[in-house]
């Protein structure tokens, strides 16, 4: 079961009922990973965004985060600060050797040292309403 920052409620429930099932799958995967090879637990930080929020944390104006119609939030954010540059070097790399054109994994430096993981829209599950 993931980790969550502040063991937040909203987090875990975004990450079940709003986010595209293929992030949850490939997060589920690198979370087995990370804690079988360096003993540590990922942490997820953010997982969908309101458009003020999304202005706020300087997200571009079409991010995965962003709840878009027909579609699930497909993008989620992980701590880095837990990790060995080892460790975080490891995610981002085997996201685009397993995964492929399906998905972007990303670290973004600066202000909010994070992972981001999104799948990409062209491979984006349609939301069933
Ligand atoms: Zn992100």
């Amino acid at each position: 079961m993931p980790t969550f920052k502040d063991q937040s409620p909203l987090l875990a429930r975004e990450f079940a009922e709003r986010l595209d099932p293929i992030v949850r799958a490939i997060y589920l995967e690198l979370e087995h990973h990370v804690l079988t090879v360096y003993r540590i637990p990922l942490i997820i930080t953010c997982v969908e965004r309101t458009p003020l929020e999304n202005q706020k944390a300087g997200g571009v104006p079409r991010s995965a985060h962003l709840k878009q119609d027909g579609y699930y939030v497909r993008a989620l954010d992980m701590r880095t600060k837990n990790l060995s540059e080892t460790a975080i070097r490891d995610v981002v790399s085997r996201v685009a050797r397993v995964w492929g054109a399906m998905a972007h994994c990303i670290r973004h430096t600066g202000t909010a040292d994070h992972i981001h993981l999104n799948v990409n829209l062209r491979y984006a599950t349609a939301w069933p309403e």
